[in-house]
């Protein structure tokens, strides 16, 4: 890929501890810009910092905005890996199409990755369980009020060294399970990664965390009974010795870690299920003991067990509160996989070099 470089005079200093998430940001950033007649152009990896919009810059009114989020891992090896970044690549393309939004190659996605990562690679954080979020995104900059398909868009990378999600190591959260709002609904944008579908969401968070609980966990939009997904992750039960999660039709986002998850657990033998499953399901399934254990799963986390789901009046706690083994053994196999500790049986590291 072809792309101008604008250096940088001063570098800032590197966090050294307390990472956190998305609180720090690198030296440079990708930029290119799209119009109708030239397609993507300016390519450049320039100094991070503000970028300019005028007040009718149709994101700031229309939302067509969508984004990405990957990491980049130091190796115990010393290497540099990117973990499946053509599932990122292909997720975003599904996610254009439906925000008419111009088509980023996947070609063009993943380089424009690698090459900041490579200019950025001292800035990812060796200690145990960190390494670089990756954020790219996409945004309509036409100046114009009036409502229709933007001509031009902007795409960038930015970098953020995070720390391990749990300093203090994987810990169970409490769920609410919210009857009142929904995210997603079927026609709608429940797959898609756009900002509009948090901004819409925010309410069933803040309401959780008013009463004490860490996310929502959203049911279908139609029936507001059937089990979809957490916060910003996707949702996995197991129940008796079957693994369930919500079928990806339309309203649940496609996550990378699900996938790989799945992957993982029928590698080890469980059965999986992707089915709709009613929450008094879940919830009987919970008073009876055998919701054995429950998990959320995301790239910012990997994976959340899940220690206590409350729904009408109703609190059902998931194996007493602790990590469960399963949990534990699927965590430990994907970060292993990622931070190359382990063995990369399904090629699902890129290195960056
Ligand atoms: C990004 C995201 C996920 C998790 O996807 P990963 O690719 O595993 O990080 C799940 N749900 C929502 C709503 C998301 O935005």
């Amino acid at each position: 890929m072809e792309f101008e470089f604008v250096e940088k005079k001063e570098l800032k200093e590197k966090p050294k501890e307390n990472l956190g998430f998305g609180k720090y940001f690198t030296d440079y950033m990708f930029v290119m810009d799209y119009t109708e007649d030239k397609g993507w152009h300016n390519k450049k990896i320039i100094p991070y910092g503000d970028i300019t919009v005028n007040p009718s810059t149709m994101v700031l009114h229309y939302a067509q905005e969508t984004f990405e989020g990957l990491k980049a891992y130091k190796g115990k090896d010393g290497k540099i890996y990117l973990f499946r970044p053509y599932m990122n690549a292909k997720r975003f393309k599904n996610s254009n199409e439906r925000m008419c939004m111009p088509e980023v190659s996947e070609e063009l996605f993943v380089d424009s990755i690698k090459e900041l990562v490579k200019v950025e690679k001292d800035w990812i954080p060796e200690g145990e369980g960190e390494s670089l979020y990756i954020r790219p995104f996409m945004f309509a900059d036409e100046e114009s009020l009036g409502v229709h398909v933007a001509k031009s868009y902007k795409f960038l990378v930015i970098l953020s060294p995070v720390g391990a999600y749990y300093p203090e190591g994987v810990n169970p959260i409490k769920i609410y399970v919210e009857d009142e709002y929904v995210r997603a609904s079927v026609g709608g944008t429940g797959f898609v990664k756009c900002g509009g579908n948090y901004a819409a969401s925010l309410i069933g968070q803040k309401k959780a965390e008013k009463l004490g609980y860490t996310q929502v966990l959203w049911l279908d939009g139609i029936h507001r009974k059937y089990v979809e997904e957490v916060g910003s992750m996707n949702a996995m039960f197991l129940i008796d010795d079957t693994v369930v999660t919500a079928p990806i039709e339309g309203t649940v986002l496609p996550g990378v870690t699900r996938d790989s998850i799945m992957t993982l657990l029928k590698d080890f033998g469980y059965k999986v299920e992707e089915k709709h499953m009613h929450i008094d399901e879940l919830m009987k399934a919970g008073r009876e003991g055998r919701l054995k254990e429950a998990f959320g799963t995301g790239t910012a986390a990997v994976i959340s067990p899940i220690g206590e789901l409350y729904y009408k009046g109703e609190e059902v706690i998931v194996n007493d509160f602790k990590t469960g083994e399963l949990t534990q053994k699927l965590y430990d196999t994907l970060t292993g996989i990622q931070w190359a500790t382990k063995d990369d049986k399904y090629k699902w590291r890129e290195e960056v070099r």
